[in-house]
């Protein structure tokens, strides 16, 4: 456990009183998150209408350079444009990544500077990736710029993600300023006491998923609750439906919806004027194409996100295709912003639900394993017959021991509701629907 790691362990034990007039002091990210973060931010909101071609070139002439994949396909090659980008770079994906991880890896860096993470498990097989230590600058700096034109300011907000609570109904992390309630008990006890900390506390913002903020949004509504103090949900990780926007929208509460994916390649976010994705042009490129692996320009033609880091020099992914869908739109927003923007995104996200006994449920988003699990296993898949049971299917790797399998079942048993049944399965392959379509999870309850 590194040193923050464990600062925020014995931190969000002391009791909630304390860490609330802690987190009232806490007024400056800088000192939280590091003179970088402020001049990270900085640089990207001066940058925030270039196109940032030169940023692409280095980092695809540093892997033609440095990895093996790519100096072996392209043997000699550096490219100088990005008319020479598009016309000598072919497309990769997942499962070519898979055939070599170690190919993907510059030879020109130091270990020390990098950590472990993976993919996740929404498409089966967890693709295992390093990721640059510092990057939470980037991410944070990204992010934060995006919240703060629906009026964050390093504000404290509530969190209701993929947290199991045993202890306290909520805790507060005076450092990151969130107040994190308990994800995976979306019933009304638990909603009652997220308003009544919200009021309580003045906390502006909610950071949730699609599902579980409409949920709240639906409690919040049923009970006739003032949410005038209430100002945004932030929201990204499952594909927002218009049903759940309008509904949270309908209380007079603004929502954010955040793109992004684990690859870290490219994001992008609602702006407070229109209900389409700015991609952020300081972060990766961005690129859609159609079935026939041809480039789209023109709006309102649907294609795949492909996409290209601009940060990760250890592990370069390069026109790599995301699996996720979207098309352009082209217009002239009110906020200034002059990048390519898309229209609704269709992501391998799943906010599927699985549901316990009593019909109350979790999303598979929140059921994720740790990165240490998904880089043992090949594949996962959910498969749901009855409410209260679920049987997980997965394809071991050539780590995984019994250990690793008790674990799975603990970690599920804690995700769902006590007296669930819980079957892990080894198997070899997972199954496909008869259009060859992976799923993530296979359910049989109707509701
Ligand atoms: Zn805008």
């Amino acid at each position: 456990m590194g040193v923050k790691d464990y600062i925020f362990s014995k931190i969000t034990r002391m009791p909630n009183s304390i860490n609330y007039v802690l987190m009232k002091v806490n007024i400056f990210p800088s000192l939280v998150l590091g003179k970088h973060y402020i001049e990270y931010k900085y640089s990207i909101e001066k940058n925030s209408n270039a196109d940032n071609h030169k940023k692409l070139i280095n980092l695809i002439n540093n892997a033609l350079t440095h990895v093996k994949y790519y100096k072996e396909k392209y043997p000699k090659l550096q490219i100088s444009s990005l008319e020479e980008f598009q016309a000598k770079i072919d497309f990769i994906d997942k499962d070519i990544v898979m055939q070599d991880v170690d190919a993907f890896i510059s030879d020109d860096i130091n270990f020390n500077d990098f950590i472990k993470g993976t993919t996740g498990g929404t498409s089966g097989k967890p693709l295992q990736l390093i990721i640059p230590k510092n990057r939470h600058i980037i991410e944070l700096g990204t992010v934060h710029l995006y919240w703060e034109q629906y009026g964050y300011s390093f504000s404290p907000r509530a969190v209701l993600r993929n947290h199991k609570l045993k202890q306290k109904s909520f805790y507060i992390n005076p450092i990151s300023k969130e107040v994190i309630f308990d994800g995976f008990n979306l019933t009304d006890e638990n909603f009652k006491i997220i308003y009544q900390t919200m009021k309580k506390y003045k906390i502006k913002f909610l950071q949730c998923y699609p599902s579980s903020g409409y949920a709240y949004a639906k409690y919040l509504k049923n009970n006739n609750l003032d949410t005038s103090f209430i100002k945004s949900f932030f929201v990204s990780s499952e594909n927002i439906l218009d049903y759940q926007k309008d509904f949270i929208k309908g209380l007079g509460i603004e929502l954010f919806s955040l793109y992004g994916h684990s690859e870290k390649l490219v994001i992008g976010g609602y702006c407070p004027h229109h209900d389409y994705y700015h991609i952020n042009p300081s972060y990766g490129y961005l690129e859609l194409i159609d079935e026939n692996n041809a480039l789209i320009n023109q709006p309102g033609v649907l294609g795949e996100i492909v996409g290209t880091t601009f940060n990760n020099y250890g592990m370069p992914l390069v026109r790599y295709r995301t699996g996720d869908y979207a098309e352009y739109i082209d217009i002239n927003c009110e906020c200034g912003f002059k990048g390519k923007t898309l229209k609704t995104i269709q992501g391998r996200w799943s906010g599927e639900k699985v549901y316990n006994k009593d019909g109350t449920y979790v999303t598979t988003t929140a059921l994720n394993l740790h990165n240490e699990l998904y880089s043992v296993i090949d594949g996962i898949q959910y498969i749901q017959k009855e409410k209260g049971q679920l049987e997980i299917h997965i394809v071991p790797g050539h780590q995984f021991n019994d250990q690793h399998g008790k674990e799975i079942i603990e970690h599920f048993q804690n995700k769902m509701n006590a007296g669930s049944t819980i079957i892990v399965q080894k198997v070899k392959a997972l199954k496909k629907e008869d259009n060859g379509k992976f799923l993530l999870l296979i359910s049989k309850i109707t509701k």
